[in-house]
């Protein structure tokens, strides 16, 4: 190991490069929730769009009309993938993009948004912009269990209510949301319903018109396709206005040239997701999580968040008593495994998971609660080794004292922030 200065304070990218560029560790990837590697089968599909097919989709020469002919097979296998007409499914540039677009595309000031006080950043943060200007928001409260109690959404309604946006799976505990009761209550009040649907994508069968839906919105690297690609069910007639002007693309609700070779990839990853759906691979993945919680929960002072609701198979949030979550998460990472605090979008951060807290958890338990997150293609030796290493990890720290372990906690978002 290369000798550091004294007063040296090791960053977290420092400490990723070091552990890169020196181990030679077998890793476990347990977050899949934060983002999947390309399938090989994506790839594959992608390698000609992005080489010698190189057309521009809106070009009438042969080369655009190529490009042309690929974006609408992926079109199609989008529209069975929602269960949707193909002229309902928008391209865009992934979950981020369709969830600001179904917010800042239907909310005016002055009209009522319907939310949950579980939605990811990319919902809370553009709900909490349209309350700036003007439109006013109710955030539902899960019950303890992290499941939305559709009555709660209809007890929220007003005459004003003009968007209600529930997700379809929570990103960081996995509980399934009863979106098609939530589809009912916004039909009969003559509500738009947004799905965020990124996180159940892939892990549960889908049908638009089932969920009583207008607008879902999925992403491609949450289903093993490429990063920066998503795409949008807009069912006919819902008055969105675009986020993007510009060109006439995607029937002039998105303005960009096509992202052809991630569109592509986003229908291949989507052919596969629908086929892990049928093949056993949930099941696989479900067996794989319960043995991970059970393992896990032999661990004296731990408990799963959202135990009691359903779940989609890949996803466990697990709460381990007396230590810091982000202690854990770096003491697991040195041993090879890949866990996260919550979402990723907030990692680096001390700041308690928002979705536990609004569970019940007090900010303690929240911040000692990690999400395990399994890919597709996650193995009995990678739960085995989650599972080797893990009590060690806990005892350890555990070891330390607690009043110790939340000081340095906050000692490093100093150093990694402060300046
Ligand atoms: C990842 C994620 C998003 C954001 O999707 P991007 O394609 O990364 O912008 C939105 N919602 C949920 C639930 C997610 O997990």
């Amino acid at each position: 190991m290369e000798l550091r200065p004294p007063g040296w304070r090791e960053s977290l990218s420092d400490r990723h490069n070091f552990i890169l560029e020196t181990s030679p560790m077998r890793r476990v990837y347990c977050d899949a929730n934060a983002t999947t590697p390309l399938a090989p089968e994506v790839l594959e599909a992608m390698r000609p769009y992005l080489m010698e097919e190189s057309g521009n989709a809106s070009s009438i020469h042969l080369e655009g009309q190529r490009a042309r002919k690929a974006v609408e097979q992926a079109r199609e296998t989008l529209a069975g993938f929602f269960k949707c007409r193909e002229a309902e499914v928008v391209f865009n540039s992934g979950g981020t993009e369709g969830d600001n677009t179904a917010i800042f595309g239907l909310v005016r000031a002055g009209d009522h948004l319907i939310t949950t006080a579980i939605e990811h950043s990319a919902v809370m943060r553009a709900a909490d912009r349209v309350a700036e200007r003007g439109a006013e928001v109710t955030f539902v409260a899960p019950r303890p269990d992290g499941r939305i109690e559709p009555e709660e959404i209809r007890r929220a309604l007003r005459p004003t209510t003009k968007l209600i946006s529930v997700m379809l799976a929570n990103n960081e505990t996995g509980v399934l949301q009863p979106v098609e009761e939530i589809g009912r209550i916004a039909a009969e009040a003559g509500a738009y319903f947004h799905i965020d649907a990124v996180q159940g994508a892939g892990k549960v069968g889908f049908d638009v018109r089932r969920f009583g839906c207008h607008l879902c919105a999925i992403s491609a690297h949450k289903i093993h396709g490429p990063k920066g690609v998503g795409a949008m069910y807009v069912r006919r007639g819902t008055p969105l206005e675009p986020l993007l002007v510009g060109g006439s693309h995607e029937r002039r609700q998105r303005a960009g040239t096509e992202n052809v070779p991630g569109i592509v990839g986003l229908g291949k990853a989507a052919e596969v997701a629908m086929e892990a759906l049928t093949d056993g691979t949930m099941e696989r993945l479900a067996a794989l999580r319960d043995r991970l919680e059970t393992g896990i929960l032999e661990i004296a002072g731990t408990a799963v968040n959202g135990a009691g609701a359903p779940r989609v198979a890949n996803t466990t949030n697990l709460r381990f008593d007396r230590l810091e979550g982000e202690a854990l998460v770096i003491a697991l990472d040195l041993k090879g495994v890949a866990v996260s605090g919550g979402s990723a979008c907030h990692s680096g951060s001390t700041e308690p998971s928002h979705v536990l807290l609004a569970m019940g958890l007090n900010k303690r338990a929240a911040r000692a609660s990690l999400r395990f997150s399994l890919l597709r293609t996650a193995s009995d030796e990678d739960v085995e080794q989650v599972l080797r290493v893990t009590p060690q990890a806990v005892k350890h720290l555990r070891a330390l004292a607690p009043e110790e372990a939340a000081v340095s906690a906050e000692d490093e978002s100093a150093c990694r922030y402060g300046q």
